[in-house]
């Protein structure tokens, strides 16, 4: 948002772009646009950023995050854009120093040189720190006016939010959901797991508790009624898809079904996780496609289920 004011100051006109994947959103820049009234284009770079998270070139953060080849794609999008708007450059908010992993100085090199738009990428917050760019030297943008700022405090970036008055800015993030230890141990167990994977088994690993029966075959169990509503919505035909029929418990799913001693030991978890008292069989409903098959089932050992857990 500050950079947008900088650049806007010089009386040039200003679009957004943001990026969505089932790992982040675009939420945040939705309502920093509409706060600055300015137009913002969505792109969905699922695909692209799939093919990149299996096996990025630099490397993953403390997690799964491949925040260099992450921004160098963001930046080979947003310069795309540029060509199709026919823009004269592209900005990015970053700041020289502010994380340590994607913002070092060789870092904000290698994204802006990667991303095969160095000579168009400014960033108006640490301009005077960085390589002069083309659109200055073509003094399209006055270098003069940018600032000099680096480092991990926000300080001069809170006394610039003071002093154009913004209210609505949102707090510095930790990062996306491939920050998070949790998530990054569910997607490092897909991908060792699965070689076709689909856009919505990446979806799934924002649901549930995940439990690896074997090597081919993982269940997810919902944990709360927004759970099993969601994968109950990301159920395929080819799935399996477990409840108790007598008794309220969660909606469990083993994606691509499973052998017949897999759903045993599935349909007991969902047993175990469902009110069902613990010592008796309880009928468990076990529906792929259209069809539907019964088991009754005692609930599995939860010292048992505790060593499945991803
Ligand atoms: S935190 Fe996530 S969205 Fe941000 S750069 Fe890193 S991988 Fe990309």
């Amino acid at each position: 948002m500050l950079a947008v004011k900088i650049v806007q100051e010089q009386g040039i006109e200003v679009q957004g772009v943001a990026f969505e994947t089932p790992f982040f959103s675009a939420d945040r820049a939705l309502e920093a646009c509409k706060e600055m009234d300015i137009p913002l284009a969505v792109l969905d770079i699922t695909r692209e950023h799939l093919v990149m998270l299996r096996a990025p070139r630099y490397g993953y953060g403390r997690n799964m995050n491949p925040c260099i080849d992450c921004h160098i794609l963001m930046l080979k999008k947003a310069g795309e854009r540029m060509e199709s708007e026919n823009a004269d450059f592209i900005f990015t908010g970053e700041v020289l120093g502010q994380r340590p992993m994607s913002q070092g100085k060789q870092s904000l090199h290698v994204v802006a040189k990667r991303s095969g738009y160095q000579e168009y990428t400014v960033r108006p917050l640490s301009a005077g720190l960085l390589p002069e760019t083309k659109p200055e030297m073509e003094g399209k943008i006055d270098r003069r006016k940018l600032l000099n700022i680096q480092g991990r405090s926000r300080k001069r970036q809170i006394e610039l939010a003071d002093r154009y008055q913004m209210t609505g800015y949102a707090k510095p993030a930790g990062g996306c959901l491939l920050t998070d230890p949790g998530f990054a141990k569910r997607l490092r167990d897909l991908f060792a797991h699965d070689s076709g994977l689909e856009i919505r088994d990446l979806k799934l690993l924002k649901v549930g508790r995940h439990l690896r029966l074997n090597d081919k075959t993982k269940i997810i169990v919902g944990r709360k009624k927004m759970e099993n509503m969601v994968i109950e919505k990301l159920s395929q035909d080819r799935d399996i898809v477990i409840r108790t029929s007598d008794f309220p418990g969660p909606t469990v799913l083993v994606p691509y079904a499973c052998e017949k001693e897999d759903l045993q030991l599935a349909a007991g978890i969902c047993v175990l996780y469902s009110d069902a008292p613990g010592d008796i069989k309880t009928l468990a409903e076990c529906r792929t496609g259209g069809a539907v098959s019964h088991l009754d089932i005692l609930p599995a050992k939860k010292e048992v289920v505790q060593r499945l857990i991803i």
